[in-house]
């Protein structure tokens, strides 16, 4: 089994390696630094289970680096979380924030759980318990949590709830939380929207008229995305989630899908599409990974029939799979551009908790479109200009402006 810290890392260090970064600034140990994060914390959540009983869980919080800001990352709730899955994570939101211009650095926390096997009580207790252990790393400037897998408003609320209880009453201490207690609008739409802005500038630069989609993955970033392209009228042909996948050439009715997935659970059997195996080499001309990780691999790649791929899940591709792809002439939407669009709203949320006072959507929208385009450009032309992938350039370009702060702010 490949390490995904590993797998990250060697990637970064290729990007540095185009850079000539350790080249330019001998000594400074640049790589290192990145390597191993500010801070990982790592805990036993222990729940009472409803039946009075007592299971253990594994906890994390990697705080990666805050060369830009306040750490800032979500929390994953799912049974592959580990210590390497997480730093991995916080290392590509350390990328992710530098890239899109944000005044955050990053992070990212977890727990190996599976949440769909717990009560409603059951996760509340286990979010307030690592919400209690961690209330002195986390704070509006000093570490800001969000959603990610397996997590959601839900959670949110009750990690700024449990922060009143010991800190004080800080909207801004997290983010991703619902509209009504400080969360902003257009958040839970932000990843998807933001990743089918960056797929439309793509699809201009490549000038392709016509473009059939596949998305693996209806939850909180799938979804969204499946239902803005439905909205602009680009063609969504096959859908897949935990349980299945369904196909229709003609282009799936996103917003009967959806009704039926948030009524039976799942995309299967839905009426008009045709049921699928092979979602990953289904016939379509963009693939949109916004599940899981490391599901685009040496062993999937061959398959895979799209020509351009849009990452909505961090680190869907492996390394190997990469070279793969770039030799079969598929083009790369990496994930620390592509998914940014969440961290972006969260950003503006995390603003509009500080100065209270609330956008309107259009403007929330206006201005993660401009921020998230301007972002692609500057990869696409880098990567032109350098005649290296997207993901390099991605990367190149955050690296950048980290280098250039730990350079600035000395040894840390
Ligand atoms: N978990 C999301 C990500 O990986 C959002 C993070 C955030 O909003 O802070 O980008």
């Amino acid at each position: 089994m490949s390490d995904p810290f590993e797998n990250a890392m060697q990637v970064v260090a290729e990007s540095a390696e185009l850079l000539g970064i350790e080249r330019t600034y001998p000594g400074k140990a640049i790589l290192d630094r990145l390597r191993i994060p500010d801070k990982i914390i790592r805990f036993r959540g222990s729940l009472q289970r409803d039946d009075g009983s007592i299971t253990v869980y594994e906890c994390y919080r990697i705080q990666h680096s805050d060369l830009l800001g306040p750490y800032k990352g979500g929390i994953r709730f799912h049974p592959s979380v580990d210590m390497s899955e997480i730093m991995a994570l916080g290392l590509w939101m350390t990328l992710k924030t530098s890239l899109v211009d944000l005044p955050f650095g990053g992070a990212k926390g977890g727990i190996a759980v599976d949440p769909s096997q717990l009560s409603t009580a059951e996760v509340e207790r286990l979010v307030r318990k690592y919400t209690y252990r961690l209330v002195n790393d986390i704070g509006p400037n000093i570490d800001i949590p969000a959603p990610d897998m397996g997590t959601g408003e839900r959670e949110m609320t009750w990690i700024y709830d449990e922060y009143r209880k010991h800190r004080d009453l800080a909207r801004a201490v997290v983010t991703g939380k619902p509209i009504f207690i400080g969360g902003s609008v257009g958040r839970r739409e932000a990843t998807g929207r933001g990743l089918v802005a960056v797929l439309q500038e793509a699809l201009t630069d490549l000038g392709w008229r016509d473009c059939s989609v596949a998305i693996q993955g209806f939850g909180k970033v799938g979804a969204h995305a499946a239902l803005d392209l439905h909205a602009k009228g680009i063609r969504v042909v096959a859908v897949g989630d935990v349980h299945g996948a369904v196909h229709d050439p003609r282009g799936l009715d996103i917003p009967a899908l959806a009704k039926h997935a948030a009524t039976t659970g799942t995309i299967l059997g839905f009426d008009g599409a045709k049921p699928i195996d092979d979602l990953l080499g289904c016939e379509c001309d963009a693939l949109l990974p916004c599940a899981l990780g490391n599901v685009i691999t040496a062993e999937s790649a061959p398959r895979i029939r799209a020509r351009l791929i849009a990452e909505g899940a961090n680190g869907p591709t492996t390394p190997e799979a990469d070279r793969i792809l770039a030799k079969r002439g598929i083009h790369i939407l990496p994930d620390i551009l592509a998914n940014a669009g969440g961290v972006i709203v969260s950003y503006f949320e995390w603003v509009q908790n500080r100065e209270g006072f609330y956008w309107e959507i259009e403007e929330v929208n206006e201005k993660l479109i401009k921020k998230i385009t301007k972002a692609y450009r500057r990869v696409r032309d880098f990567a032109r200009e350098k005649g290296v992938s997207f993901r390099h350039a991605a990367n190149s370009l955050a690296l950048e402006k980290i280098v250039a702060a730990m350079l600035a702010r000395g040894v840390q």
